[in-house]
């Protein structure tokens, strides 16, 4: 049985006193520590955990970025200047951030550590997990696909008892249809570089995250994701207002 939530737009003002634009958030409720998750646009998160800040895929073009608390963790998916962006770096970095890369979005700038598809790892009490990000099927007019398998990743991230997943730029592919144990997923849903809705609910059945957020999408397609959502069981479809 899905469940749909529209969940509450955030007044400006009261986001870290910013007075800008909306911004979506939502929590996610653990004994371990809540997690907050700022929607700022894009394919671009905040999540505020026991005081933490970690950012994915932070993006200069969504929001003033210098209003943002800075940094103890940034995640890059890949090296596609929508999703790695040296300005928001510039704006987010404190001297104590730790900043994690695919390859190539490292070979671009310079920051941080390279993280590769399927490595583990735990920092700061963050549990990290690559899941590989690539096309199956959409792929370029000289028919490389827009993400290659190996250059881009996907985090799961384990904050106390708590598994978020922000798969990147991917298609529904056999690595996230495997994933176990998601209380959090956030999915790109656009054309030609990701998901179409029926690739969402694929994976989202095989999955089974207990949230899916769709994230880094075309609100066109949201109708279509709403009506396929009510045949999949055990998953809430949250969609952000704006
Ligand atoms: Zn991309
Ligand atoms: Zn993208």
């Amino acid at each position: 049985m899905k469940s749909f939530i529209l969940f509450i737009l955030l007044c400006t003002t009261s986001l870290f006193g910013i007075s800008q634009k909306a911004f979506d958030k939502d929590t996610l409720t653990s004994p371990t520590g809540n997690v907050i998750v700022i929607f700022i646009g894009h394919g671009s998160l905040l999540l505020e955990w026991n005081g933490k800040y970690i950012y994915m895929d932070p993006s200069s073009r969504e929001a003033d970025l210098y209003q943002f608390p800075k940094a103890d963790m940034i995640f890059v998916t890949h090296h596609h200047g929508d999703h790695c962006d040296e300005a928001a770096l510039k704006a987010l970095t404190k001297e104590k951030t730790k900043t994690f890369m695919s390859s190539i979005a490292h070979e671009k700038w310079h920051q941080g550590m390279v993280l590769f598809n399927d490595q583990q790892l735990s920092i700061d009490g963050v549990g990290i997990t690559v899941v590989p990000a690539y096309n199956l099927e959409h792929m370029n007019p000289d028919g490389l696909p827009f993400h290659k398998k190996g250059e881009c990743n996907g985090y799961v991230l384990t904050l106390g008892d708590l598994r978020l997943y922000v798969a990147g730029d991917t298609e529904n592919t056999p690595e996230m249809k495997e994933l176990k144990n998601i209380d959090a997923a956030f999915i790109p849903m656009n054309l030609p570089y990701t998901m179409t809705p029926e690739m969402v609910v694929d994976a989202v059945k095989a999955f089974k995250p207990k949230v899916l957020y769709p994230y880094h999408y075309d609100r066109k397609f949201l109708p279509q994701l709403e009506e396929e959502m009510k045949t999949v069981n055990g998953v809430e479809l949250r969609i952000k207002k704006s």
